[in-house]
């Protein structure tokens, strides 16, 4: 078929598609040692697409000791990064023309519109050529010793990295993870979230295509107390990356400390706050903003815009203008090209958020939208929006990741700066305002890992992705992405005279 484009051409495509199930070990497809296997399925029907590999303790053994064999091998480790670069674009290439049934894979696997899914493929694929590209362009130092030494600062690969790795955005979480620790030169091991495994093991496929070396990249789908738990533990694992929940990476630190102290990368959670301020130009134009930054990715979103903090002269006015955004981005067919929301990625989580709006609505907040599942096959929840909200409420300080609006008002500067800092996290943090000074006082003193000012979740491959307080303390994208997959050696060379 010719490049899929209508909602028809979609479902064709989709049933017409084979996936591959079982894990990537050493260059092959292999079965779980167990011969276990696990559903996964469709958010938007309820119906099983595949039994997947269920990988444990024995299969990540297996994959530590080939990723270890290769690193020491050096056929990756020690190539020139120029020769690593053309691989990587071979892989970004290829993932360029699988593109279609990349993003296809991800929406049937979670749920999220196919637009919206096409759209994480070029940040995945911009993500693989960023880092290929910069590899070599990467410099290490020379100390500014005296005349009788020379010191040189080297930058080497950690050796054998486990990606672990969500659902909200498979493979683009996964490309940001790996494609820094592949350009540095280590073997990865990436787990895939047990919700989302397939689009995972479809990349296995084109990396072995692009000719990455055996055992330099591997994939072990499978549960995060199973395969997960056995890498973080693993003695033979030298650097963990994640991305996922606050509970999980705090969770990680712990096996890190029991096994062998290696580097715990963390990109946790979020309920970050979106700040409207009385001064901003074209209320309507931010009010759709601050729709999108929360009901994009139906609320699946690390960085979703879950707290808007309005100044209360403009309140009343402004949430009319956001419930009537809220309007145009009801849930429908994943597949369809039209669809701003898709489904909820499964049962629990589907459960979870209707418990979020249950008790927002027991402590008193006031319901202006949604609130209820939709009736049918799927797990689909429309925007809901909820006002009057206060920063004692659950559904104001827990990250609900659903499509759950919490509107607060403020009166003052310095209280929304206050309000905006309460939280246990601190991933993302906007604001829109016209007053110069204002712009410049608040970015300042919101505490977050990126802020937003007069858009949300702006940023492109060059700038760092990451948090502060229990959102993480890793930073994904940017060359100092590619840092965190590095050591440093210092050589210290004494010039006998
Ligand atoms: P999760 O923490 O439940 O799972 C993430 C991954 O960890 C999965 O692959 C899972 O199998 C694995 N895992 C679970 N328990 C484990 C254990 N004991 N040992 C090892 N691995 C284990 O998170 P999720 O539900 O997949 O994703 C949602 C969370 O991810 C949200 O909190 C969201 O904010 C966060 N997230 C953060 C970012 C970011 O960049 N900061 C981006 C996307 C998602």
């Amino acid at each position: 078929m010719s490049h899929p484009q209508r909602h028809a051409d979609w479902h064709q495509m989709a049933a017409d598609m084979r996936f591959e199930t079982r894990a990537y070990i050493n260059d092959q497809f292999v079965d779980a040692a167990s011969g276990e296997t696990f559903e996964t399925l469709n958010p938007a029907t309820g119906k099983c697409l595949a039994q997947v590999a269920s990988c444990d303790g024995p299969d990540a053994e297996l994959a530590v000791g080939h990723a270890r064999a290769a690193f020491q091998a050096g056929e990756w480790s020690r190539l020139a990064p120029v020769r690593r670069k053309k691989t990587l674009l071979a892989l970004a290439e290829l993932m360029e023309a699988n593109r279609h049934e990349l993003a296809l894979l991800d929406t049937l696997d979670m749920g999220k519109p196919i637009t919206s899914s096409l759209g994480d493929m070029q940040g995945a694929i911009g993500c693989v050529r960023y880092h290929a590209e910069s590899i070599d362009k990467l410099f290490g130092e020379v100390a500014p010793t005296g005349d009788d030494s020379l010191a040189l600062v080297l930058r080497e690969p950690l050796g054998v990295v486990a990606s672990i790795v969500p659902w909200n955005f498979p493979l683009m979480m996964t490309a940001w993870k790996i494609a820094p620790a592949l350009a540095a030169g280590n073997s990865v091991i990436l787990k895939p979230s047990e919700k989302s495994p397939l689009s995972a093991l479809r990349l296995a496929e084109l990396a072995r295509e692009a000719g990455l070396p055996s055992g330099v990249f591997q994939v072990l789908p499978g549960f995060g107390h199973t395969v997960g738990k056995a890498l973080a533990l693993s003695m033979g694992v030298d650097c963990l990356s994640f991305t996922g929940s606050t509970q999980v990476g705090k969770q990680l630190m712990q096996y890190a400390g029991q096994s062998n102290l290696k580097k715990v990368y963390l990109e946790c959670g979020g309920k970050s706050p979106n700040l409207v301020f009385a001064d901003c130009k074209d209320l309507d134009r931010v009010a759709r903003h601050a729709a999108e930054a929360i009901f994009h990715n139906q609320g699946e979103v690390c960085i979703a815009g879950s707290r808007l903090l309005v100044e209360n002269s403009i309140r009343a006015a402004f949430v009319e203008k956001v419930l009537a955004a809220a309007e145009t981005m009801q849930p429908g067919d994943p597949l369809d090209p039209e669809s701003f929301m898709g489904a909820m990625v499964d049962e629990t989580q589907h459960r979870r958020v209707l418990d979020f709006i249950r008790q927002g609505v027991e402590e008193g907040a006031s319901l202006r939208a949604g609130g209820e599942a939709l009736k049918g096959d799927g797990w689909f929840i429309p925007p809901t929006v909820f006002d009057g909200v206060t920063p004692q409420m659950v559904i104001g300080r827990e990250e609900i990741f659903g499509p759950v609006l919490a509107i607060f008002g403020f009166d003052s500067e310095e209280e929304a700066i206050a309000m905006a800092n309460d939280s246990d996290y601190g991933l993302a943090a906007g604001f829109w305002s016209q007053d110069i000074d204002r712009i410049m006082r608040v970015t300042r003193r919101l505490h977050s890992g990126q802020v937003f000012v007069n858009n949300w979740a702006g940023g492109d491959q060059t700038v760092p992705f990451g948090g502060v307080k229990q959102s993480g303390n890793g930073r994904d994208k940017s060359h100092h992405s590619l840092e965190e997959y590095s050591e440093l050696k210092t050589v210290w060379m004494s010039l006998a005279t």
